[in-house]
C-alpha cells in the first residue's frame, strides 16, 4: 500500500475534478457553486479517510459518483416523511397529529389560490382573519367567541400578558407543571409579567385555598391540566364550576389551560376521561385554551374560546398580531372542525381513526406483516402521547422481531427509505400497526425485508 503522503498527492485537485467531463452537465443542472461545494466536501472526506488509513479508491469515476451523491443529499429537504411504528398516536417528535384528507386538501387550496382570508365577500371591504374559525368554534364548544394563535403555549402567554400583567395569578401547587420542551408554567408567568401565587399543596388544593389568596391585586384564577403525569391517591382539586363561580363572585377571571382538551369523550374507548372543552366552557370559565394538534387532530395552533369580553381584550393586545396564524393553518383547522360538526370525526380525523381502530383489525394487519417478513404477533399497548391521557393505553397487536442486536436493527430501520421508527422491549424490535398508515404498508414491508 502506498504511504499516506503519496495517496494525498494523488488526490485530484478541485479544479481537476471540476474539469472532468461528467461534471459539466451537473454545473448546468445545478450551479457551479453547488458543484464546487460538493467536490470540496468529497475531497475533504477522501483526505480524512487517507489520514485515518482507511481503504480508499481515488479513481475519477468513484470520486465523481461521490460528488453526485453529495449534491443530491445537499439538495434533499431535511424534513421527510417517516413510518411511525411506535404506537404513540400523537408523537411530538414525529409531528403530532396527522391531518384528515379534507384538511390536507384545504391547505393545498389555500396555498395555491388567492382567498378571502381578510376580505369580506359581502361588503367587498377588508375583513378579519379571526372570523373564519370563531363561528365553528362557538357552535362546537358553546363559547361566546374564539381566537386562534400559533400554539397553546403562545395562547397562555397571550392570556397572561394581556390580562394579568403586573397582577396576581392564583394557581394550585399541584399544577405548576412542566409540559416539555422547557415550557414551565412558573417561567411563562414570569415572562408575561404576571405574579404567581401558589396555593394548596402538591397533592391537595381546596376551594378555600383559592379564596384565601384573593385580594385587590388578583387578576386571575388559573387551572392547568396536568397533561403528562397523573396524581393518584390522596389528591384533591376544587370542582371546575366552583372555581369559576369563585372567580365570578370576586370579579376576577377564571382561565383553564386544558393542554390537549377534547371535543369527543375518551371514556367509550376504554381511556381515562380527558377534560372536554365543552365542560370547561359550561362550567363558566372566562377563557379555555387548548392545542390544535393534540386530541383535536388538526394543525398546530393554540385555540382560545370563552366569554366575548375576555376574548375581545385578547384580540386588542399587540401580541395577538405577533402570534397570529397563517392561511394554511386556518384552512386545515376549518376543515378539521367541520368534521366534528358533521359528526364524522371518528371516521375522518386520523387521531380518532387510530384511537377507534378495532383490535381485530390491528391483529389482522400484524398477522399479514408477520406472514411476509417473519416475526410473531404479540399483544401490546399503544399510547395516546402528546401530553394527553398519561398512563392511558389502548390494547394493540405488535409485529415482534426477535434478533440478536435489536438496537442495530432499529438503527437500520431508521436509515430506511422511508425511515421506519420502531421501539424495543424485552430484546425484540416492535412495530405497532395502529400508527402505520395503510398506504405505508408496502413501504414498511420493503424496508423490513431489506433490513432483516
Ligand atoms: C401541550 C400543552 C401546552 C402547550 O401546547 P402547544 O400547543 O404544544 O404549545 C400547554 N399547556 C398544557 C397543559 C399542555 O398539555
Amino acid at each position: 500500500m502506498k504511504d499516506k503522503d503519496a495517496l494525498l498527492r494523488s488526490l485530484p485537485s478541485v479544479d481537476a475534478l471540476l474539469a472532468q467531463r461528467p461534471i459539466q452537465p451537473l454545473i448546468e443542472m445545478y450551479s457551479r457553486d453547488l458543484v464546487v461545494d460538493a467536490i470540496r466536501s468529497t475531497a475533504d472526506a477522501a483526505r480524512q479517510a487517507i489520514l485515518q488509513s482507511q481503504p480508499i479508491d481515488l479513481t475519477a469515476e468513484i470520486l465523481i459518483a461521490q460528488v453526485v451523491n453529495r449534491l443530491r443529499e445537499s439538495l434533499q429537504p431535511s424534513l421527510v416523511p417517516v413510518i411511525n411504528g411506535t404506537g404513540v398516536i400523537i408523537h411530538t417528535n414525529l409531528g403530532r397529529a396527522l391531518l384528515s384528507g379534507a384538511a390536507q386538501a384545504a391547505i393545498t387550496m389555500a396555498a395555491g389560490a388567492y382567498n378571502n382570508l381578510e376580505f369580506d365577500l359581502g361588503s367587498g371591504r377588508r375583513g378579519s382573519r379571526l372570523t373564519h374559525a370563531s363561528q365553528l368554534l362557538r357552535e362546537l364548544t358553546g363559547a361566546e367567541d374564539a381566537l386562534v394563535v400559533n400554539n397553546n403555549a403562545s395562547a397562555l402567554v397571550l392570556i397572561l400578558s394581556a390580562l394579568a400583567k403586573d397582577k396576581e395569578v392564583v394557581i394550585s401547587r399541584g399544577q405548576l407543571v412542566e409540559i416539555g420542551g422547557g415550557f414551565r408554567i412558573p417561567a411563562i408567568m414570569q415572562e408575561s409579567g404576571a405574579r404567581l401565587v401558589e396555593v394548596g399543596t402538591t397533592n391537595r388544593t381546596w376551594l378555600a385555598d383559592f379564596t384565601g389568596a384573593l385580594n385587590e391585586r388578583t387578576a386571575m384564577l388559573l387551572r392547568v391540566h396536568a397533561s403528562n403525569f397523573k396524581q393518584v391517591g390522596f389528591v384533591e382539586q376544587p370542582p371546575l364550576g366552583e372555581l369559576a363561580s369563585l372567580a365570578r363572585e370576586h370579579g376576577v377571571l377564571a382561565v383553564d389551560d386544558l393542554g390537549s382538551g377534547t371535543l369527543i369523550d375518551t371514556v367509550p374507548f376504554g381511556l381515562a376521561h380527558e377534560p372536554m372543552i365543552q365542560e370547561s366552557v359550561a362550567a363558566g370559565f372566562d377563557l379555555v385554551c387548548f392545542s390544535g394538534d393534540k386530541l383535536l387532530g388538526g394543525p398546530q395552533a393554540g385555540i382560545i374560546v370563552g366569554k366575548a369580553d375576555a376574548v375581545a381584550r385578547l384580540k386588542r393586545h399587540p401580541l395577538a398580531r405577533a402570534l397570529r396564524v397563517d392561511k394554511l393553518t386556518y384552512a386545515a383547522l376549518l376543515a378539521t372542525l367541520a368534521h366534528y360538526r358533521c359528526g364524522e370525526a371518528l371516521e375522518r380525523i386520523p387521531v380518532w381513526q387510530m384511537i377507534a381502530e378495532s383490535l381485530a383489525d390491528i391483529e389482522a394487519r400484524a398477522g399479514t406483516w408477520a406472514a411476509q417478513v417473519g416475526g410473531t404477533v404479540l399483544p401490546g399497548e399503544s399510547t395516546i402521547g402528546g401530553g394527553s391521557l398519561p398512563g392511558a393505553v389502548l390494547s394493540t397487536a405488535l409485529l415482534a422481531i426477535d434478533c440478536d442486536a435489536p438496537d442495530g436493527v432499529r438503527a437500520k430501520l431508521r436509515q430506511g427509505q422511508p425511515p421506519v421508527i420502531a421501539r424495543i422491549a424485552d430484546g425484540r424490535v416492535l412495530i405497532d400497526p395502529r400508527t402505520v398508515l395503510p398506504e405505508q404498508d408496502a413501504d414498511l414491508l420493503r424496508v423490513l425485508k431489506a433490513v432483516l
